[in-house]
């Protein structure tokens, strides 16, 4: 019997793995798709367009490396030992972020608001992992507010110290999540979204917890939703 829950355990977890890597990985390759097509177009041209198409060759060399990340952030939630743990500024992380996922927020009307505490204390982690973390909560916020058309849809992103550590915020002013599916949307494959996996917050939440922090969800009145994550600050012996 233990073999076997061994087995189912370790069946889940490559499922898991598979499908958050599918889900993560298609946005760079759409990226690459789309760049490769249009280099060959501006190559196509007469006379070719040889800095336009360096240009789509950047992009396609950054999105490769994104995924490339993104396979490598995954890939380290299931093998401890091999994290890149270093000490972290989370404003800068935020910042990372922001940076990354710039394209995918600008796509929308959406204004981005920063509250960022600063002389945060560090915090310990895998860059790349709880940037993923991070990313993912902002791409649900931008779904979250996608259908909004009556208010402002704003991204609410916050800093701040507690007790113990760090607690960084997404609040979004979208669908908001109702009771029912409140206690449901850290479960593996809970979805409400029709193309949705059902993936993204269950892995993030198991990132966090392996950085010894939580990963909570509340809704917002009157309107919307916030993550927070909160984070152990480094100790003075990790460093
Ligand atoms: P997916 O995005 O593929 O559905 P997730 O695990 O990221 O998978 O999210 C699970 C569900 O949680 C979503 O389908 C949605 O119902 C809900 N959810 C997540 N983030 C938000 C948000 N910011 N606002 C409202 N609902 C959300």
């Amino acid at each position: 019997m233990q073999a076997e829950l061994t087995r189912v355990a370790r069946l889940t977890t490559m499922g898991r793995l598979a499908a958050s890597m599918a889900h993560e990985i298609n946005q760079p390759l759409g990226a690459i798709v789309a760049n490769g097509n249009a280099g060959l177009r501006w190559l196509a041209r007469t006379p070719p367009n040889f800095d336009e198409a360096r240009i789509s060759l950047d992009q396609i060399v950054k999105e490769g490396h994104r995924a490339s990340d993104i396979i490598d952030g995954i890939r380290a939630v299931f093998r401890k030992g091999e994290e890149r743990r270093a000490p972290l500024d989370v404003n800068e992380l935020i910042g990372e972020v922001l940076r990354l996922t710039r394209a995918e927020i600008q796509s929308e009307p959406i204004s981005i608001r920063t509250e960022l505490l600063n002389d945060l204390p560090d915090i310990m982690g895998d860059r790349v992992q709880l940037q993923l973390v991070f990313r993912n909560l902002i791409v649900n916020a931008v779904e979250a507010m996608s259908s909004v058309t009556d208010r402002e849809r704003v991204l609410h992103i916050k800093s701040a110290i507690t007790p113990s550590g760090v607690r960084m915020a997404v609040e979004d002013s979208g669908t908001g999540i109702d009771q029912d599916s409140i206690d449901r949307i850290f479960d593996t494959f809970f979805t409400t979204k029709p193309h949705g996996m059902g993936m993204g917050l269950s892995i993030c939440r198991s990132i966090v917890e392996a950085h010894g922090g939580t990963l909570s969800a509340s809704r917002c009145h009157p309107y919307g939703s916030i993550f927070e994550i909160d984070l152990p600050a480094a100790k003075m012996d990790d460093r």
